[in-house]
């Protein structure tokens, strides 16, 4: 145990506890989230011999400091390589400029990196310790077909996804519909915000606690952890040695969470461009210094990222010695000098946005979709203000968290072109959908969840 890393949570109120135990508790009991107690510093070095290494081989390094001793090496690098079996574009747009498409993985979306890695390490500890989770899931999207199909079929565990019903797509629920088996989805006549309200509210719930509960949401560090390996990725192909700047669309905050561990383990970062469409607390809050979450959420197009209180924020606090509790409160504020320093955040509109998909395919046939858009929107305008980073030789890597073809109506809309489906996708347009609905009333949540399980 001396070796490895502990987790506290970021309320403070209960003792830290091991990654096996924080991965699958998820929340921890006093509802705040977990944080690495001392972050693993990452040498050189080592960065230096991720050039040569294929994706997983870095996943494994990365990951190994975070649950060291935890999950046996060979077991670790399978989970990986298990894990990784997909493709990781990064497309020149212009000189020094890249988007990195992280949307090959089975549900085109980034969301796949950290879900697969996190099933398969719930997997490793639930079968040594032969029992079951019941996994349970707010989305507003993505994380819902990610999570289902990256517990898919697995013989250990349950997963219940709720998702809102009018502000996921058609083809996003399908993803999450199709599946079956141990996975059930509900659609909740409500917002995001409501799902998520309701899951948190069913792990605090005393009627619930035999349903052995876990959390798959980004506020769980299990699928925190695996979304920084990317960011060593992109820097170990293209920036070498040179300060990389990166620019990361942001709803919950957990995958740029995942950037600023790389950064604080070492990585060479010169600046996170965190970019948020019109739902703009985390913006705000670095130019004014008063956070105040933004009730209801507002409605944009980049709709994964629609959240009034980014649930990882709390995290980003801590990781700046503040404290903010799970409603948004600020008991002790963060070192905002340090982070301007190291963040430049900004919030784009819906009508930029879709100006940015315009522009960068007819300027550059750089194909983004509404997320990505966000982020090279962010790019561009940090650009614009900082002339002196605005080089050929300065490296800017922007996310694209999502395909094009998830969002074809948006695309057709504004490009008139009809995004190429990848097979993932194309597959799941001909199967039969299963779902129930539910109204916004928690206790026929908790009834059902009851009556199931
Ligand atoms: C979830 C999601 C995001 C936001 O990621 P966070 O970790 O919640 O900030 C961005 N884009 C897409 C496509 C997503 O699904």
């Amino acid at each position: 145990m001396i070796n490895s890393v502990l987790y506290y949570s970021t309320n403070l109120q209960t003792k830290p506890v091991t990654f096996r135990e924080a991965l699958l508790q998820g929340l921890a009991s006093d509802r705040g989230l977990y944080m690495p107690k001392k972050i693993p510093p990452i040498s050189a070095n080592e960065i230096q011999m991720f050039s040569d290494m294929p994706y997983y081989e870095i996943a494994f390094t990365v990951l190994r400091k975070f649950l060291h001793e935890q999950i046996p090496d060979k077991t670790l690098m399978a989970l990986a390589q298990d894990a990784y079996d997909f493709s990781i574009p990064l497309e020149q747009v212009y000189e020094g400029k890249y988007v990195m498409r992280l949307d090959h993985g089975p549900t085109a979306s980034f969301k796949d990196f950290a879900a697969r890695m996190m099933g398969r390490m719930m997997q490793y500890f639930l079968k040594q310790e032969n029992r079951s989770l019941l996994i349970l899931t707010a989305t507003s999207g993505d994380t819902g077909s990610a999570i289902a199909n990256a517990f898919y079929g697995l013989e250990n565990i349950h997963v219940v996804v709720l998702f809102p019903e009018k502000e996921v797509s058609a083809r996003q629920r399908k993803q999450m519909t199709t599946l079956g088996q141990n996975t059930q989805i509900i659609a909740l006549d409500g917002k995001f915000d409501d799902c998520q309200a309701f899951v948190k509210r069913a792990f605090a719930d005393p009627e619930l606690t035999t349903l052995n509960l876990s959390s798959a949401n980004s506020i769980n560090v299990g699928r925190l952890l695996p979304q920084s390996v990317y960011y060593f990725y992109a820097f170990s192909r293209l920036a070498k040695n040179k300060s990389t700047i990166f620019s990361v669309p942001s709803g919950n905050f957990g995958d740029m969470m995942g950037g600023l561990l790389a950064m604080k383990m070492g990585l060479p970062v010169k600046k996170f461009i965190i970019a948020t469409n019109e739902n703009d607390a985390f913006p705000k809050f670095m130019q004014t210094g008063t956070y105040k979450i933004i009730v209801p959420s507002i409605n944009c197009i980049s709709s994964a990222m629609n959240v009034g209180h980014p649930s990882n924020m709390s995290r980003v606090f801590a990781l700046y010695g503040g404290v903010m509790d799970e409603k948004g409160n600020v008991l002790t504020p963060p070192h905002q000098e340090l982070m301007r320093k190291e963040i430049y955040s900004t919030s784009v509109t819906n009508d930029e946005t879709r100006e940015t998909i315009k522009e960068a395919f007819d300027k550059h046939r750089l194909l983004l979709e509404p997320h990505g858009a966000v982020a090279w929107t962010g790019l561009q305008r940090y650009l614009e203000e900082n002339k002196t980073d605005d080089t050929k030789d300065q490296v800017c890597v922007t996310l694209e968290t999502a395909h094009p073809a998830k969002f074809p109506e948006q695309i057709r809309e504004i490009l008139s072109v009809d995004p190429e489906l990848p097979d993932s996708l194309a597959e799941v347009e001909k199967k039969q959908e299963a779902f129930v609905k539910m109204g916004n009333n928690y206790e026929d949540f908790r009834e059902f969840l009851k009556r199931q399980y």
